[in-house]
């Protein structure tokens, strides 16, 4: 993995991780992923799911540079996908004030 996919992968867990806490009640586990430290990021079942559906589709992009999801041919995400990370997103954004990694992610997942 390049540095910057394990940047977007940092975040995507992070703002997953605010979402779910907020949110979900239950156990919470840590998300294991190609063999990065992602130790302080807890998750649901569910949020797990999501999180490792998301890193797959991210590390997946067969487009080199990769565009904007949004101007992407080929949507790759299963139904219902792009509208779960919106509402992560922008409930996580509204949470963390931390615009330079918001835009990252505008970038990579709309
Ligand atoms: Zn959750």
């Amino acid at each position: 993995m390049t540095r910057k996919e394990k940047k977007d992968l940092r975040v995507l867990a992070l703002f997953t991780s605010v979402y779910c806490q907020a949110h979900h009640e239950g156990e919470r586990t840590s998300p294991v992923f190609a063999g990065m430290d992602l130790s302080r990021f807890t998750l649901c079942a569910e949020c797990q799911e999501f999180l490792e559906y998301a890193f797959s589709r991210r590390i997946k992009c067969p487009l080199d540079p990769k565009p904007d999801c949004k101007g992407c041919h080929i949507h790759c995400y299963r139904p219902g996908h792009r509208e779960k990370v919106r509402e992560i997103m922008r409930f996580s954004g509204k949470r963390l004030i931390m615009r330079g990694r918001l835009d990252l992610l505008w970038h990579y997942f709309f």
